[in-house]
């Protein structure tokens, strides 16, 4: 039986019935790596996900190309098209010679992620995609734009493996962690149909990028820092999105948080608290059995600190678990006792409800409440506004559970 044998289904009239850019068609495509197969249900395999452009390194992408045959300079010219230009279609590629852009798109441009929904909310001004990649792991990312900015939040792994009883993510594990190239996919797709002015709200381009979407990026942390590399380096190289546009949340993974210090790169760390104290923390984010609160607050005050970039502490309020005064006190001391000088930022984010879950937002009075403790303390509050509720497009909601719709 080949790989793929009984992991075709009928998700071509749903792919064919949005409209979608031509590669998005594309059911089957033949890859230096062998067939990918890009319809089928989530089926856990070693197979590794084909190899893109955007896997490989400036320095790689050269050496393939002369491996193949072809001059170097072709590498840029390639890049150029992809990164700068955010053609996706090699046949169009007028600067190379007709005869090279089929090889060229076979051996090193697969179709990593085919769109299979888009929905819309806040009058067109939220976007969630959601994406199959080779092998039916689904994902989703989430364009949000703002009067004056376009935010995406992207997924960096499929699943999550985190475990958090309050993120619709968590409640399915871990499927996969993404490649880079997977990663890199999101951003470049937004990137382009922002630029050529295809989503409402007319031309634009990607000013935020979050690492909020499905995932625990520092658990799949090679593979995010080679996405934020391409997304950093300047055309043609990669994206030329500034780094200090992207922010990587994380529930604590302190070791990679450390690590982050040293890849020097201006990126904004989210830390993803949700509570001061550690008995609570403890059920609200597993992972905090192994990293408690002190040792995260530390690691976030020295990522702070060596990058002199403010760490947002994320705070999710839920009714009655973690809404009370005391812990908004509890909240200010804990950071204030490492230092006042500017080097955190709360973000408080109303709990976006989950299906089945017992928990519910904070009432609006605890959650004034709660915000005036921490501003009483001196401590910089804001309070995240929510952007697509009613399409699961909203933090914590992204569960992409389309498999059992699109297979029915
Ligand atoms: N694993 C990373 C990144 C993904 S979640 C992290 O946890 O930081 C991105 C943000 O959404 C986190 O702050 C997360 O705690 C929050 N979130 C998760 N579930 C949520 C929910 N149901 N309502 C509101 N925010 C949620």
């Amino acid at each position: 039986m080949s790989w793929f044998e009984g992991n075709v289904i009928a998700t071509t009239n749903l792919v064919e019935s949005l409209v979608l850019p031509d590669y998005g068609r594309l059911v089957y495509m033949t890859t230096a790596t062998g067939p990918i197969d890009l319809t089928g249900k989530f089926v856990p395999t070693r197979r590794k996900p084909p190899v893109h452009w955007m896997d490989l390194t400036p320095e790689q992408r050269v050496e393939v190309v002369r491996s193949a045959g072809l001059p170097s300079f072709r590498a840029k010219q390639i890049s150029n098209q992809w990164f700068t230009r955010l053609d996706p279609d090699p046949s169009s590629w007028t600067d190379l010679p007709a005869g090279l852009r089929d090889r060229v798109q076979q051996s090193w441009f697969p179709l990593m992620l085919n769109p299979v929904s888009e929905q819309f909310a806040d009058h067109g001004a939220t976007i969630k995609t959601a994406w199959r990649a080779f092998d039916g792991a689904i994902i989703e990312s989430v364009i949000m734009r703002y009067r004056d900015r376009t935010t995406i939040c992207i997924s960096s792994e499929a699943g999550c493996g985190m475990a958090c009883p309050f993120c619709a993510t968590g409640q399915g594990g871990l499927q996969r962690n993404l490649t880079a190239s997977e990663i890199v996919w999101q951003v470049h797709d937004a990137a382009r149909r922002l630029a050529s002015g295809e989503l409402p709200g007319g031309p634009g381009h990607v000013n935020n990028i979050v690492f909020m979407g499905m995932g625990e990026p520092m658990a799949n942390y090679r593979a995010v820092m080679a996405a934020v590399r391409q997304i950093h380096a300047p055309n043609p190289d990669g994206l030329g999105i500034s780094a200090r546009s992207l922010t990587i949340s994380t529930v604590g993974m302190v070791p990679r948080m450390r690590q982050l210090i040293d890849e020097n790169l201006p990126v904004t760390l989210a830390v993803s608290l949700h509570a001061p104290d550690d008995e609570l923390r403890d059920e609200l984010v597993p992972l905090n059995r192994h990293f408690d609160v002190d040792a995260v607050l530390d690691a976030a005050w020295d990522y702070a600190s060596a990058t002199k970039r403010r760490v947002s502490i994320e705070y999710i309020l839920i009714k009655q678990i973690n809404d009370q005064a005391w812990r908004a006190d509890l909240l200010a001391k804990r950071l204030k006792a490492r230092g006042d000088w500017g080097w955190f930022h709360v973000n408080l984010i109303p709990l976006n409800p989950t299906p089945g879950s017992k928990w519910t937002a904070s009432h609006p009075k605890d959650e004034r409440a709660f915000v005036e403790h921490l501003e009483r303390a001196g401590v910089p509050v804001t309070i995240r506004a929510t952007r697509g509720r009613d399409i699961d497009g909203a933090c914590g909601q992204l569960a992409a559970n389309l498999d059992s719709r699109v297979t029915s």
